[in-house]
């Protein structure tokens, strides 16, 4: 069972517990931590949809909107001189063996995308909830799961909203400001290790740990 779970945990896996996910936030996604590619049997095929779902600094492309080089049935119209950004993009998906043909993005609707202690999972925003369906749900809720003990946070992030995956619940973190900064930490309580989520609005100042709140 957690199989699948535990080799996600080891592709993304980073030694530092707390992440600052506005800083990510600004990395263009040249920057995303890809692994190599280990199933060549997995293939973009008629799949676009990191070219909808993600946004693409160099062309200022917003996130969740097609990319003006795209067309249906065509693909990308300047594939040779695509942005680097475009060249770099592995999604978990494909470089990842474990996970099935359920969840290729053209199917699940959501690319995953691996950064640095953080899987983020992009919903096409022309699907309904998908994350909140099976088999989708219980992979993450195991992707979770593995990543509080590897340091790696599951964040959906559909239709502007942020929702943090947590082995036992989810948080809703709502539309949060581009100026605003999320960290995820690991605090080590009586249960055990658990993530605490703090969203913190611009010039306002960081609590201490002992102030960390999962609102
Ligand atoms: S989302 Fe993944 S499978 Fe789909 S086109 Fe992009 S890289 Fe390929
Ligand atoms: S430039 Fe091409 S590969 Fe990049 S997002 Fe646009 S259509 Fe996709």
């Amino acid at each position: 069972m957690d199989g699948k779970a535990a080799q996600i945990g080891v592709a993304l896996r980073c030694r530092w517990r707390r992440i600052d996910l506005s800083a990510v936030a600004e990395r263009p996604e040249t920057e995303i931590e890809t692994v190599p590619m280990t199933d060549s049997q997995k293939q973009c095929g008629e799949c676009s949809l990191c070219c909808k779902v993600l946004r693409i600094p160099e062309l200022e492309k917003p996130k969740d909107h097609w990319c003006p080089n795209f067309a249906a049935g065509m693909g990308c119209g300047i594939y040779p001189d695509r942005p680097p950004s475009c060249q770099a993009f592995n999604c978990v998906w494909l470089t990842e063996p474990s996970l099935g043909p359920e969840w290729k993005p053209s199917i699940s609707k959501m690319v995953l995308a691996g950064k640095p202690n953080l899987l983020m999972v992009h919903v096409d925003p022309g699907a309904n909830r998908p994350w909140r369906t099976e088999p989708y749900y219980t992979d993450l809720k195991r992707m979770a799961a593995q990543g509080q003990k590897n340091g790696v946070a599951v964040l959906v992030v559909d239709r502007g909203r942020n929702i943090a995956i947590l082995p036992d619940r989810e948080m809703d973190l709502g539309y949060i400001d581009a100026q605003a900064r999320v960290s995820f930490e690991i605090v080590n309580t009586a249960k055990g290790p658990e993530w605490r989520v703090r969203v913190t609005a611009a010039g306002e100042s960081e609590p201490g740990p002992q102030g960390a709140s999962d609102r």
